[in-house]
């Protein structure tokens, strides 16, 4: 039912009360991802029916990577049971992405389902060894979780003889990152955990196949192992009743910026710009950015737009701009992070986002001429050709405004007649 009311688009303000249940169960401290969970149970059910049983049920949840890039969780885990060697199982808690801080949150209260998570995957793949790579940031956290781990290997759930059986152990180490946003690649990640300069590798092939150490490895994201732990509680029906035909199930969002109730959400896959802005009490608006810096900027006229891998993909992250914010200014932040976070590698992610960040700074300050605007358009082309994924997507807060707001730009274009002997390097600085 739930699915039928999103498909046709309902204001918030007309939504029954069960909905809001859902969208505000992420406060409850016992309930998360649309249903309390109960520590111990979807892996004693799996380990009764076994790991084809839990592919099956995976199958048929229709869960997706909830990173942000939204691969089936159930192919992954097959692709990697399918592959022969030393299997792994690798959380990614990595959480960089400017305006998420979801997965802390899960990290915080929700541990226990997370270590289930995985300890499925490594049911399903046959792991005997774990990593939950943390963002540096969050080491404060690294206490709570070791207690957590330490107290699920006294309750036999993980460890040596998981559930008293003889031939099940999985044990989970935690790698606290240094602060690098390349490090939430995971490939870059895996690198890392290995000890070696976190450069992201070339892929294909995928982790899956080749990972930690070259062997097949599973690295999913902290809300997609949680999800999981709860597909094998309450089967995979159960979770896909909740989104639309491609996006199953609820999402985590970190609702920021110019709104009332800035927070965690959980909502319904499905759910339109518009129903988020409603709930987070936000009032005139400039735009949203849906998926961090390298996700999109959506403008009024596209509030309609739902939250689900067909329409608007999201590791999390819901940026609210008031409409006293300058555009520019934004795009210009984002710019700025994309440059410092480069990682080098490779000259046109390196060099791309340095010329995108002083182009940025000229239109910012007045200075740009028509040429610099088309430096800009043409600079898509360039970071195209970059190696991993940050570079991709770093050209994507210039070109999404560029294309919806170009009067914005516009609006700063002047051509200027530079005086001989003008310093243009000196007035950037
Ligand atoms: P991707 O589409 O290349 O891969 C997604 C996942 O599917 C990976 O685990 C990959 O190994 C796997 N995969 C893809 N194709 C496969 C295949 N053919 N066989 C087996 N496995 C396969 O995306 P990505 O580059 O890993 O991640 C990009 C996403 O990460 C973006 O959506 C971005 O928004 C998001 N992101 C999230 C954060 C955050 O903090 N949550 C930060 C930065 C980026
Ligand atoms: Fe590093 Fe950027 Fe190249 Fe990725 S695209 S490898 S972050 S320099």
């Amino acid at each position: 039912a739930i699915a039928e009311r999103i498909e046709a688009a309902v204001p918030v303000a007309e939504w029954p009360p069960e909905w809001f249940e859902v969208a505000a169960n992420f406060r409850q401290p016992d309930k998360v991802l649309g249903s309390a969970w109960q520590s111990g149970a979807g892996l004693r059910a799996a380990l009764r029916r076994g790991a084809e049983w839990l592919l099956d049920e995976l199958q048929a949840s229709g869960l997706r990577g909830r990173g942000g890039a939204g691969f089936p969780t159930a192919l992954k885990w097959k692709y990697c049971r399918q592959t022969p060697g030393a299997h792994y199982v690798v959380c990614n808690a990595d959480e960089g992405e400017p305006g998420t801080f979801k997965d802390r949150e899960l990290l915080r209260h929700h541990a226990d389902q997370l270590f289930e998570g995985m300890t499925l995957a490594a049911l399903v793949t046959g792991a005997r060894q774990g990593f939950l790579y943390l963002r540096g940031e969050y080491q404060w956290l690294l206490p709570q979780l070791e207690e957590a781990l330490r107290r699920r290997r006294r309750e036999g759930l993980v460890g040596r003889n998981i559930c008293a059986l003889a031939d099940f152990h999985f044990d989970i180490d935690i790698v606290v990152g240094a602060g690098a946003y390349i490090c939430g690649e995971e490939s870059a990640l895996l690198n890392s955990i290995e000890g070696v300069r976190p450069h992201p590798r070339n892929r294909p092939p995928y982790p899956v196949t080749c990972g930690l150490w070259g062997q097949p490895t599973v690295v999913n994201n902290v809300e997609s192992f949680a999800a999981a732990a709860l597909v094998a509680a309450r089967g995979g029906a159960w979770f896909a009743e909740v989104g639309t035909e491609k996006s199953k199930g609820t999402k985590v969002l970190s609702v920021s910026g110019d709104c009332d109730r800035p927070g965690i959400y959980e909502v319904p896959l499905g759910i339109t710009v518009a129903e988020v802005l409603d709930l987070c009490g936000a009032g005139d608006t400039l735009g949203v950015q849906v998926g961090g810096p390298s996700g999109t900027f959506v403008h009024p006229p596209e509030y309609g737009r739902r939250i689900a891998y067909e329409d608007l993909g999201t590791g999390g992250s819901f940026m609210v701009f008031g409409t006293g914010r300058d555009l520019i200014d934004i795009v210009h932040r984002f710019a700025r992070f994309f440059a410092h976070e480069s990682c080098g590698f490779c000259t046109p992610c390196r060099v791309g986002t340095q010329l995108q960040l002083r182009l940025l700074e000229k239109v910012r300050r007045g200075w740009a001429t028509a040429g610099d605007i088309q430096e800009l358009e043409q600079l898509r082309a360039i970071l195209a050709a970059s190696h991993c994924g940050l570079g991709h997507t770093a050209a994507n807060p210039v070109q999404t405004t560029l294309a919806r707001c170009p009067e914005r730009y516009r609006k700063v274009l002047r051509d200027l007649e530079f005086s001989p002997g003008f310093d243009l390097d000196a007035a950037l600085e």
